[in-house]
């Protein structure tokens, strides 16, 4: 039987991001990525991360899921690299509707419900690129490197009604908070998007 390299699986809590923020959900988080973004705030090691197969994931996150939300954010790491159809169909049949987050260069092995690509090329090996994907949303992280040029080439290369930047959390947070609301009120189709749970302190 698969097992799958889980690093935690949480909740209840609040997805923090996008155009679900504040929905009550649980989360699981896949061991590894792909990318190596030097900003990034997740650990998403191997160490500490143990192997489930998919009934007992499913049989976790129904115990974690005391409201009976039954949504699911499935994010990692990167979890294109071990989502497949058999976990999908696992979430599915007990009910979770499967909300994941991905940098975007990998295509989906099975459907989810919504998909959040969030891309970083400038922290993409030569050997990977953005992959072409039907995506719910798009959720750029604003530091330095993005500028208006950056934002409109996301929208001609993503179809999406929902396009959303978010301030880089790191030591210059007010600065990048400056400039995506610069961006942002420049441009309609965007939208602002704070990490909700790190301001509210919700794990
Ligand atoms: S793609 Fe996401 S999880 Fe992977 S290193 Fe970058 S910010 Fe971290």
């Amino acid at each position: 039987m698969r097992q799958y390299l889980v690093k935690e699986m949480f909740g209840p809590t609040l997805q923090g991001e996008g155009a679900h923020a504040g929905r009550p959900c649980v989360f699981l988080r896949f061991a590894a990525c792909n990318l190596a973004c030097t900003w990034c705030d997740t650990d998403f090691a191997p160490e500490g991360a143990q192997r489930y197969s998919a009934d007992e994931i499913v049989a976790k996150l129904v115990e974690l899921d005391r409201q009976r939300a039954r949504m699911v954010v499935v994010t990692g790491g990167e979890p294109t690299l071990q989502w497949d159809a058999p976990l999908a169909d696992a979430l599915h049949a007990a009910g979770f509707r499967i909300h994941m987050e991905s940098n975007g260069t990998r295509t989906l092995a099975a459907p989810v419900d919504w998909l959040t690509v969030s891309p970083k090329p400038r922290f993409h090996p030569p050997s990977i690129a953005l992959v072409e994907l039907a995506v719910s949303e798009v959720k750029v992280v604003i530091d330095d490197s993005v500028d208006e040029h950056t934002l409109d080439g996301y929208t001609r290369r993503y179809r999406s009604e929902h396009y959303f930047a978010q301030p880089c959390m790191d030591d210059h947070y007010p600065h990048h908070l400056a400039r995506t609301l610069a961006l942002v009120q420049a441009r309609p189709a965007w939208r602002l998007s704070l990490q909700l749970h790190k301001i509210l302190g919700v794990p």
